[in-house]
């Protein structure tokens, strides 16, 4: 894509009303805009690093079975009265129309996705699925609206968020543990394929009333609102929300051991038993003809936050340094000056590199200083930043140097070629 048509632009200022540096820096970068606080429009760079990230994510749930759908976000009040949620949820929008009904705005979906399942269930037929090493589970990745009331932290606190969220549907214990151990896996491989893997650890957390533990995916940052204690050797930590002799003692871990860190939660899984099943009634009949409620978990991952903590996380003084995967381009192609070689050589390459497949945002405005192009640069953040200039002309091509890097070097466009498909 060509810079100068890209309708965004950068901005030097800091936005006034902005406190987090995730949404300061992609303000500043026009990846998104700010409409209030907790919510925010995605951009041309935002929305390609946002549907980077929702795309990890969709291969990973595809993966282990998971079956997408795109529920509603205008909910039934019955159904929030059924679980009783709809007085003791705090953050729950609740909207009402001209005639004076009221609907939920979803914050979650477990009223909804319950409710339909009971059209389908009744047997444990209904659950032999083709393998049995995938059992029902079903996810979206949509909006989400709640009433925060801290909504200071940019992207990693929205009141309008995108969420993924899968719910798992089991006939017994074991296979819901299966499936829920295999889930942590696959949440690792998430965050590790999305860049922030060496710093983000499965954390043990609270369960509420029905589990021992829920799991958390908690990510180093010392913006995070989470505190947690780390122990390195086993790469596992506790919420402190958690912390005490007797959590630690059943994790087998050494209090001495444990290091206390600030942290972001990118995700979560929770055991809900039969907290849903029962209020909507969704049960199946076994071989003996008994009747049980389903058991269920969940599993959530806000791709806002996400997004909002890789940028908190793997940044610098200049700006944003993102990782290959979900970059919005991989190559950030600088023309430099206005001499007419420059242009033509830069073109070419433009060129290449496109049919090439690779991702490529080209600079090739008018009438800006080198300066400014490397500023840009530095706070756009594309993993690859490449030049031409007459310099690089006479000195044999093109400079390349990495964003994490501070010295570039001088390639070929063969050699440039070769090193972006590799
Ligand atoms: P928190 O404790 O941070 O409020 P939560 O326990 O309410 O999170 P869940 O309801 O389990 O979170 O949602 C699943 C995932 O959705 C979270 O792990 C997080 O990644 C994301 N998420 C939750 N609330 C928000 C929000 N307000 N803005 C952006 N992402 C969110
Ligand atoms: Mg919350």
């Amino acid at each position: 894509m060509r810079q100068s048509k890209l309708f965004t632009k950068t901005r030097r200022e800091a936005p006034a009303d902005e406190v987090s540096k995730n949404a300061e820096l992609l303000i500043r970068g026009g990846f998104i805009h700010k409409e209030m606080a907790g919510v925010y429009s995605y951009l041309p760079l935002g929305f390609r690093v946002l549907q980077k990230i929702e795309n990890i994510i969709r291969e990973e749930m595809n993966k282990v079975g998971g079956q997408e759908v795109l529920l509603s976000s205008f909910q039934p009040k019955e159904n929030w009265e059924k679980t009783g949620r709809w007085d003791s949820m705090d953050d729950l929008y609740k909207v009402s129309d001209a005639s004076g009904r009221e609907v939920a705005l979803g914050p979650t979906h477990e009223e909804i996705i319950v409710p339909i399942l009971k059209n389908y269930i009744s047997s444990y037929k209904d659950f032999l699925l083709d393998s049995l090493d995938s059992p029902l589970a079903i996810y979206q990745i949509q909006n989400k609206f709640r009433m925060e009331l801290r909504a200071k932290s940019g992207m990693l606190r929205g009141r309008e968020f995108m969420m993924k969220d899968m719910y798992s549907f089991h006939t017994s214990e074991e296979d819901f543990e299966k499936f829920y151990d295999k889930m942590k896996n696959v949440y690792k491989t998430i965050f590790a394929r999305v860049g922030i893997g060496h710093l983000t650890y499965l954390t043990f957390a609270s369960g509420g009333t029905f589990s021992k533990y829920s799991h958390e995916f908690q990510t180093l940052s010392g913006t995070g609102e989470d505190t947690i204690y780390v122990d390195e050797a086993s790469s596992v930590a506790v919420n402190k929300e958690v912390f005490n002799d007797a959590v630690l003692k059943s994790l087998e871990l050494e209090k001495e051991k444990l290091v206390e860190r600030k942290s972001i939660e990118v995700g979560n899984i929770f055991d809900l038993k039969t907290k849903y099943s029962k209020p909507f009634d969704l049960s199946f009949t076994d071989e003996k003809e008994q009747k049980h409620n389903v058991l269920m978990g969940c599993y959530g991952i806000g791709l806002g936050r996400l997004l909002g903590t890789v940028v908190e996380v793997l940044s610098d003084d200049k700006g944003i340094i993102w990782p290959e995967s979900v970059a919005p381009f991989s190559v950030h192609l600088l023309a430099l000056g206005e001499d007419e070689t420059v242009k033509a050589e830069a073109e070419k390459i433009y060129a290449r590199l496109q049919k090439n497949n690779i991702e490529v945002l080209f600079d090739d405005r008018l009438g800006m200083s080198a300066g400014e192009k490397f500023a840009d640069a530095d706070l756009l953040g594309m993993p690859y930043r490449v030049v031409v200039s007459e310099r690089s002309i006479k000195e044999g091509g093109v400079e390349i140097k990495k964003r994490n890097e501070k010295k570039g070097k001088i390639l070929s466009l063969e050699e440039l070629l070769n090193l972006l498909k590799s």
